[in-house]
């Protein structure tokens, strides 16, 4: 299929990310779990989670550059409707000439983020990951689609309800187990939602079914 390209843009879709790595798997978490989507990690981090499984993304010179015409083409290539972008922190990035090329060519654009830099790009959905280590910044938050709180220990439960009250009145509500922690916190998240149903279990089930 022939690139629908960004007449608007003077030079189309020529802006360089840098590119940690990029694939097409099914989205593991959170409301769109189990849809085909095409992931596109981006890198670059400074929020500096101790438990993050992504460490390689934090220091965005590591990471190839791509432009946002090749990302494009190479999403174009397969028959996903959704495209994920990741990090890192992507939101460290200016994301409009990106999601506006995909939007452009059909695709479905959704963002993972920890909200700690300001909203670039055009969203379809906006999964809102916020971590204890860079606060999300107050004008993300109510942007979201979904709040995503991943809970390592027994105290995040009342650190996830200080977002629930920061997000819009239809913002998904999801608890997901820290993936070392999962064994001891998984039973405790299930006690949890069922004590306060506006909330739902997500699971990193690409982890399960051994995909990235
Ligand atoms: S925000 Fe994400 S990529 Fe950055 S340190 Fe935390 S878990 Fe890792």
């Amino acid at each position: 299929m022939m690139l629908i390209e960004d007449k608007d843009k003077m030079v189309v879709g020529a802006e360089l990310l840098p590119v940690m790595e990029h694939f097409y798997t099914l989205q593991g978490e959170g409301f769109h779990q189990g849809r085909a989507a095409y992931f596109i990690r981006l890198g670059g981090c400074d929020v500096g989670c101790v438990w993050c499984d992504v460490k390689d993304s934090w220091d965005s010179t590591k990471h190839p550059l791509k432009s946002v015409k090749e990302l494009v083409e190479i999403v174009r290539s397969t028959q996903t409707k959704l495209v994920v972008i990741t990090g890192g922190e992507p939101l460290m990035h200016n994301l409009d000439s990106l999601t506006s090329l995909l939007q452009k060519n059909g695709l479905e654009t959704n963002i993972e983020t920890s909200g700690s830099h300001p909203l670039s790009g055009q969203w379809n959905w906006i999964c809102l990951s916020p971590k204890k280590f860079k606060a999300p910044l107050p004008e993300v938050m109510p942007k979201a689609n979904e709040l995503k709180v991943v809970i390592f220990n027994k105290s995040d439960f009342d650190w996830a309800e200080k977002y629930a009250a920061l997000v819009s009145p239809d913002c998904k509500l999801y608890l997901q187990p820290e993936w070392d922690k999962a064994a001891q916190m998984t039973p405790l998240i299930i006690d949890y939602i069922k004590a306060n149903p506006k909330w739902e279990l997500s699971l990193q089930i690409h982890k399960y079914i051994n995909v990235p």
